[in-house]
């Protein structure tokens, strides 16, 4: 929007970014963007050096997700009268519930997600629809009583660990779901800078932009979230994302370091992020969407069809591939089951418009869906070009 509407005005437009995307880099090799470089750290410091804990060596104890290696890092850094961040980007105490006796999981009735507890709130939440529901203290499945356990962690769980281990530091937790809003974040933010926490644990809320100047460790719980989305862009989200988080140790005085653990070391993302060689895993990453035709190389549209009832819905999806015609060169993907299947009671299927670049992707969209009448009942159809967002 920044550069249409600079074009309106024919004002020159800043993309400022530590992490740019490919998309931008392109545009700089294209000659469409010209390219101003800030090669050095704000204020001189040097970049946090980055280490992988291979979590298929250390692995952290049985129920607890803090490796040895970072146990002992956290109480050297906080010894030392240092900060300390836990990176997880996961909300709420556990990502799944189950029944311990009988395997039940607890679903969201509306959506095809699994209900994350939210110790705080003492509630199951679905974080796409907003269902929530009371932890039961039987399972609803086989009467088991107390046999509901959480399984894997978020990051109060986490936190909940940090005060097991380290029970006389100072702690904070940052997610966005707590209560008190923007101003409780802005006054959390603040008194981590000045130093009254000895350990943040946190989702993606602070990996951008924050400065704490004593915080000399970052530890990312789980670098490996992320990596297995079916969104074309996973790749380099992930390590947009790992690049800013660890870039939180070291702004101050002191240097700063990382580890990240992580069951795959060797995958691209993680040995960039860990050699520090960002312009390799770009290169690399570009050549890969060049080769694919993915964006920016060629343009994508998504079409999801959704329906109260799930045969209609994938009715449509069928007859919309039917009629639709690409030109050559052009490819209809699908239907396929969208990666969320059913949100607020709606089922969904994708389908997907790969086209090159210099296609009038609008008009054969338009012209197809007048090709495919309008769908009946609860059935519609959203049409996203060039999406940002694959679920
Ligand atoms: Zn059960
Ligand atoms: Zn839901």
């Amino acid at each position: 929007m920044a550069i249409v509407r600079g074009r309106f005005e024919n004002a020159p437009v800043v993309l400022a970014s530590a992490t740019p995307s490919i998309e931008t880099r392109v545009n700089v090799q294209r000659g469409r963007f010209a390219r101003v470089a800030l090669p050095e750290r704000f204020g001189g410091r040097t970049l946090p050096e980055i280490a992988a804990v291979d979590l298929r060596r250390d692995a952290p104890e049985r129920g607890s997700w803090i490796s040895p290696r970072l146990v002992e890092e956290l109480r050297r850094t906080t010894e030392a009268g240092e900060q300390a961040l836990l990176f997880l980007n996961r909300r709420g105490y556990a990502p799944l519930t189950l029944c311990r006796a009988c395997g039940h999981r607890f679903n969201c009735q509306n959506c095809s997600a699994w209900l994350v507890e939210h110790r705080f709130r003492r509630a199951l939440v679905c974080h796409h629809c907003g269902h929530a529901e009371r932890v039961p203290e039987t399972c609803p499945a086989c009467g088991g009583l107390e046999t509901v356990v959480p399984c894997g962690p978020g990051v109060e769980r986490i936190a909940e660990e940090v005060a097991r281990l380290f029970p006389d530091k100072r702690r904070i937790v940052l997610s966005s779901d707590f209560p008190g809003g923007t101003e409780r974040l802005r006054s959390e933010l603040a008194a981590i800078a000045a130093g009254e926490a000895d350990i943040v644990v946190g989702t993606q809320l602070v990996a951008k932009g924050h400065n704490f100047p004593n915080m000399t460790l970052v530890g990312v719980l789980d670098a490996d979230i992320g990596l297995t989305s079916g969104d074309p862009r996973a790749a380099e989200r992930t390590f947009q994302l790992l690049q800013q988080v660890t870039g939180r140790a070291g702004r101050g005085a002191k240097p700063g370091r990382a580890m990240v653990q992580t069951y795959q070391p060797d995958h691209p993302v993680l040995a960039a992020l860990i050699s520090g060689d960002a312009e390799r895993f770009y290169r690399e990453e570009t050549s890969a969407r060049e080769a694919a035709g993915l964006p920016p190389f060629g343009r994508l549209a998504a079409l999801i069809v959704s329906g109260a009832d799930r045969a209609e819905a994938e009715a449509f999806g069928r007859s919309l591939a039917r009629v639709a015609e690409p030109p050559p060169g052009m490819m209809v993907l699908g239907p396929a089951e969208a990666p969320l299947a059913l949100i607020r009671g709606r089922y969904r299927f994708r389908l997907l418009v790969k086209a090159p670049r210099d296609t009038n992707l609008q008009e054969f969209l338009r012209h197809w869906l007048i090709r495919a009448g309008k769908p009946r009942g609860s059935v519609r159809v959203a049409v996203d070009v060039d999406p940002m967002s694959f679920l």
